[in-house]
């Protein structure tokens, strides 16, 4: 029996073409592609400017530097969220203060941000979750007339849009993912996009140890001019070879959305006979690109989450838990970041999992997924 796993890269000849173009240049570190990649995908969010990293982490990490978030500040972010998102306030000495999510979008609100606002909150990182959209506009409107900058997490966002407007486009700092598990992909990497020239100038020098003059730059010029470095910088760079790859993958990505829409509105149809799962869906202003197609399993559902995902596994379906809780790992236990109770997102990461979608997922693996859904149950729900 043939394993379906949950996601997959969707890459192919042009990818490899493109990689060996930049193999064969000899250029391989970051140069030409990125600049390009950067030029592409800010144009293809609507942002105006994009610094491409290493990862998404390390985009967040630049992101609340260039914002001044710093020892001692405050910054709320969702606990129901891969731990990245919490993680890079620590990373500049400052503390992530955990806040609810929405139980349908599973996404952080305004009444929620603003209910966990003290002198001390310097930002607020917002997430789209499995690629739903933040309502980003309602909290910006909480956020701005305080001086709270709104950091964008849109990792999982590319192709998700928020209004008129793909999701981003109207952050002040947006960080994006291209991990393989996210739509676009370079095997790792990240981009930073800003509506702040000098921010994205900052961040563009701090990837690279904060250099006055670019690695590419240098390398450009017969006789390159002396350096300087002007604070104290990163590593996070991206290589060519990555953005090569990128470049390619952000043209496939109308194609990409279009088709996991396709697949997620037939699971949908498949659900809507299953009394107690509830799947995922467009929020009111806006449309997911369904990275992840998370399924709540209700009361109502004969078997619980564990139970059905091991259901799932012996049809060969590879589905996987849902989305995290920061606050129940052991990196933040007993942390004072925890200040409120999180009954929606601890119920979320408990009775959520996420079903296999990707571009070439074909119908008939699609089918044994629904089947095994609809399996007649043997197992009792226990508890
Ligand atoms: C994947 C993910 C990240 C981390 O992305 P990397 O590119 O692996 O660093 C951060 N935040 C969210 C919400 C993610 O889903």
């Amino acid at each position: 029996m043939s394993r379906i796993n949950v996601m997959k890269p969707w890459m192919g000849s042009e990818e490899i073409l493109a990689l060996s173009e930049v193999i064969m240049s000899g250029w391989v570190a970051q140069g030409p592609k990125v600049a390009q990649f950067e030029r592409e995908f800010a144009s293809a969010m609507q942002a105006e400017h994009a610094v491409a990293t290493s990862n998404c982490t390390t985009a967040l990490h630049l992101a609340l530097i260039v914002a001044g978030v710093a020892v001692g500040d405050e910054v709320i972010v969702p606990s129901f969220s891969f731990i990245a998102t919490a993680n890079a306030p620590t990373y500049v000495g400052a503390r992530p203060i955990f806040i609810d999510v929405d139980p349908v979008t599973g996404c952080v609100t305004a009444d929620g941000v603003a209910a966990a606002v003290t002198e001390r909150t310097r930002a607020v990182i917002v997430v789209d979750q499995g690629g739903v959209p933040v309502d980003l506009d309602s909290i910006r409107a909480v956020c701005d007339p305080l001086g709270i900058v709104v950091i964008e997490d849109a990792a999982c966002g590319a192709g998700s849009t928020y209004g008129a407007r793909p999701v981003g486009a109207g952050a002040v700092l947006a960080a994006w993912s291209f991990h393989p598990r996210k739509l676009l992909t370079t095997g790792e990497g990240g981009m930073l996009t800003t509506s702040n020239a000098e921010w994205a100038e900052r961040a563009g020098r701090l990837r690279e140890h904060a250099m006055s003059v670019s690695a590419s730059d240098r390398q450009a010029s017969v006789l390159a001019p002396a350096e300087e470095y002007l604070e104290i910088g990163f590593n996070y760079r991206m290589t060519d070879m990555q953005a090569a790859v990128g470049i390619v993958q952000l043209g496939r990505l109308p194609e990409m959305v279009r088709k996991r829409r396709e697949i997620a509105d037939r699971y949908t149809a498949a659900l809507a006979g299953i009394d107690g799962l509830r799947p995922v869906s467009d929020p009111r202003w806006g449309t997911t690109n369904y990275q992840s197609y998370w399924v709540e399993v209700g009361e109502e559902y004969p078997v619980d989450r564990e139970a059905l995902l091991l259901q799932l596994a012996e049809a060969g379906v590879s589905a996987r838990r849902g989305i995290m809780s920061a606050h129940l790992q052991p990196a933040y236990a007993g942390s004072p970041s925890l200040r409120v109770p999180l009954p929606v997102s601890e119920h979320l990461t408990s009775t959520t999992l996420i079903l296999p979608l990707y571009h070439q997922l074909e119908a008939a693996q699609q089918a044994i997924v629904i089947a095994a859904l609809l399996t007649p149950i043997t197992v009792v729900r226990h508890g």
